[in-house]
């Protein structure tokens, strides 16, 4: 699963990428895997960033009213995981 990531104060983004060989996201799209990292920027995203090319992360998803659930398996080509305040959230999920 290739994850574009803008919740960059997260231990595994790097330049938009995540380097987790596995998340979990959360029954509501968020992501269980984000981690804090208090030495990263949390100034905002900027888009002069240069993304590294997506690497493949195993994914497992609980959001099971989204479109691309299939029992517990996401069948969506890519995923964006956005940068809120607090929580990291899948922005590609679709209700159902
Ligand atoms: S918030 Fe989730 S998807 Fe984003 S880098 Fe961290 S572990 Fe990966
Ligand atoms: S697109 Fe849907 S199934 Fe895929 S990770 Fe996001 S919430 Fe889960």
């Amino acid at each position: 699963m290739e994850i574009r990531c803008r919740k960059v104060n997260c231990l595994y983004n790097r330049q938009l990428s995540c380097m987790a060989k596995k998340i979990e996201v959360l029954n509501n799209g968020e992501c269980g895997t984000f981690i804090k990292d208090n030495a990263k920027n949390t100034a905002e995203f900027s888009s002069e960033i240069a993304s590294l090319n997506p690497k493949d992360v195993a994914l497992n998803c609980r959001a099971g009213i989204c479109l691309f659930n299939r029992n517990g398996r996401c069948c969506a080509n890519g995923i964006t995981i956005t940068g809120g305040k607090q929580s990291a959230d899948c922005a590609t999920f679709i209700e159902r």
